[in-house]
């Protein structure tokens, strides 16, 4: 049966649980299977619609593909001839049930259904057997066999990795075993509660939705969560009497990769067409290829100003679920082109009903500024010639306001404060050379100006503000929240406002840094910006290098605050963002920002 289902989680408040959903009549027998490996990953599944593919199931899916390519008619169980019938369809109406088999053998009415699995089986003193999960799983395609008239005595699970097929005889524990877990199963999607993580499970590490539920991640915040409250209620914290604090869980796992494999593409020459001829993207200057990349390396497609897609390549990418984000010449963000992305809108339908709840956008909010602020701070103390001490406390302080802020007009106050502070400040990070002395391309910097920005240090901080904007939208699609629907920011036609809360904290940590970097690195110099009336822009050599440094920094390893791992900042996007979720669920009772020593 189900693993351990203890967890520090908290119990969910009744005002969090999202109604019973409408779920399929028939159970599939493969999500018994997933509901015996772990509750959470078949709430995923078959609940949330979830899927991702890792190696595993990238391969189990492949071998499905080419035995479901040859779909036998099941003989009836009235005739007497032997039978040998490939991925075979049947349902259980008494049990609610539905199986794809993968091969049904026979003779007459005698059936043996035969499950094809990728891994090894289980190594026992009384030889190999099958796993729990498949026991259930096969058990579950001999019910619905039997339902429809066979007799049917055992199963059989063939182990790919080892090539034994393992017996199961479908006696009446393992009936019963099987039939209480669908129950529970049922049970538990029509609570429409998530159940918690495994704790330190060595099945997570396996699991194809690993990046997805955050397992460590996720237990050990509702732990903190717990030892908050806890702290709270305590009159004395410090006393010697104080009860022990709530049990903290190991250090998580990185169970998530540090950084992806696939790369965004970037195409920003004038009059260029993306094509698709199988599944590589051909990037042509007239009828001149200038590049070539296969689909399977990239993760988005950013084009800038008057580049054309072609259908197939338009096409191609919204079936890969690769995003094409839409940028002007200039770099301003206008659009996003994606796939259907998730099918499941039950994170989105908990996002609108927390985006009316004045104390919890409170709560997020509060901890958003305070990161910022805090991130400000660290920015200045590591980067600034002569880190101004006043302002290093007077932003603390802020960042501590901003704790206790009672209301989000006050928020609003003491963030717009601390960014003046932070902004009068910012030129100290900058080196100047000799060379510099253009006054019109100089690297002076005074306040923030934009729409457009008149010197080149805004034009580089607005150009970094679009990139990483664009890049939270992509996560909240990713993740299935509605990007234009924030807890901070107010909805404003066209604006992203929930990827502008994300990225407060990551302002200073991502943007503002590449800006100090690639001027301070001369990665992007004087000779990079041209004036267009008031405004100033990058050339397109300019744009490149700027580009180059934007990735660079999002690829940089940073070490986990909370959970101690390193990973880069491309991938802590996403995990902020699935940590508001749980927020957003009421899995996790507050949301941490994301902050840096
Ligand atoms: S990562 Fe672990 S806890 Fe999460 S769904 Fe997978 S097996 Fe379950």
């Amino acid at each position: 049966m189900a693993e351990n289902l203890k967890s520090p989680l908290p119990d969910p408040q009744p005002s969090d649980r999202p109604p019973a959903r409408q779920l399929p009549e028939y159970l599939p027998a493969r999500m018994l299977n997933e509901f015996v490996y772990c509750p959470r990953l078949f709430f995923y599944e078959w609940v949330d619609a979830l899927f991702a593919h890792n190696a595993d199931t990238v391969e189990g899916a492949l071998r499905h593909e080419k035995i479901e390519g040859k779909e036998d008619a099941l003989p009836s169980p009235d005739g007497e001839e032997r039978f040998h019938s490939r991925s075979v369809t049947l349902s259980s109406e008494r049990f609610g049930l539905i199986a794809k088999i993968d091969l049904v053998e026979g003779e007459g009415e005698k059936a043996t259904p035969v499950d094809y699995k990728k891994g090894r089986p289980a190594e026992t003193p009384e030889g190999p057997a099958a796993w729990p999960a498949d026991r259930v799983q096969i058990c579950a395609q001999a019910l619905v066999l039997r339902d429809n008239g066979y007799r049917c005595d055992e199963g059989i699970v063939y182990y790919d990795a080892t090539r034994q097929r393992v017996r199961v005889p479908i006696d009446e524990a393992l009936v019963t075993e099987t039939l209480e877990a669908l129950e529970a199963a049922k049970a538990l999607a029509a609570s429409g509660e998530i159940p918690p993580p495994l704790v330190d499970s060595p099945k997570c590490p396996r699991c194809s939705l690993v990046s997805i539920c955050l397992p460590d991640e996720t237990n050990l915040c509702a732990a903190t969560d717990a030892l908050v409250a806890g702290r709270q209620l305590e009159l004395f914290p410090d006393s010697p009497e104080s009860p022990p604090f709530p049990y903290l869980p190991a250090e998580p796992r990185r169970l998530v990769p540090a950084r992806d494999d696939l790369r965004p593409l970037y195409v920003t020459g004038h009059g260029l067409t993306i094509g698709k001829t199988g599944e590589v993207l051909r990037i042509k200057d007239r009828e001149k290829v200038v590049q070539e990349v296969r689909m399977n390396e990239i993760s988005q497609v950013n084009v800038f100003g008057n580049v054309q897609l072609t259908a197939s390549a338009l096409q191609g990418l919204c079936w890969a679920e690769k995003p094409i984000a839409h940028f002007s010449y200039g770099g301003w963000f206008y659009g996003l082109t994606t796939g259907l992305g998730l099918k499941n809108v039950f994170l989105r339908r908990a996002q609108f009903a927390r985006a009316s709840d004045r104390e919890f956008r409170l709560g997020v909010s509060r901890s958003l500024v305070a990161s910022k602020i805090r991130n400000q701070r660290t920015l200045l103390m590591r980067n600034h010639v002569e880190p101004p001490a006043l302002v290093l406390r007077q932003l603390k302080h802020y960042a501590e306001l901003a704790e206790s802020a009672e209301s989000t007009e006050e928020l609003l106050g003491i963030e717009g404060v601390a960014a003046r502070l932070y902004f009068q400040h910012f030129s100290g990070m900058i080196k100047r050379e000799p060379e510099d002395t253009d006054p019109a391309f100089s690297f002076e910097f005074e306040k923030r100006n934009r729409r457009p920005p008149v010197d080149p240090v805004n034009a580089l901080l607005s150009f970094a503000y679009a990139l990483l904007t664009k890049d939270l939208t992509i996560v909240c699609h990713t993740i299935g929240f509605d990007p234009f629907l924030g807890f901070f920011h107010e909805p404003r036609f066209g604006r992203p406002a929930l990827a502008l809360d994300l990225m407060e904290g990551f302002r200073p940590l991502v943007a503002d840094s590449v800006v100090i970097t690639a001027l301070n690195t001369r990665m992007v110099t004087s000779e990079d910006f041209v004036r267009v009336g008031p405004a100033v822009a990058l050339k397109a050599r300019g744009r490149k290098a700027f580009l180059r440094a934007y990735e660079q920094r999002m690829d940089t390893l940073v070490t986990h605050p909370a959970f101690g791992y390193r990973v880069n900042y491309r991938r802590v996007l996403e995990i902020q963002a699935r940590l508001l979720a749980r927020v957003v669920t009421g899995e996790l009772s507050r949301y941490a920002g994301f902050e840096t020593r």
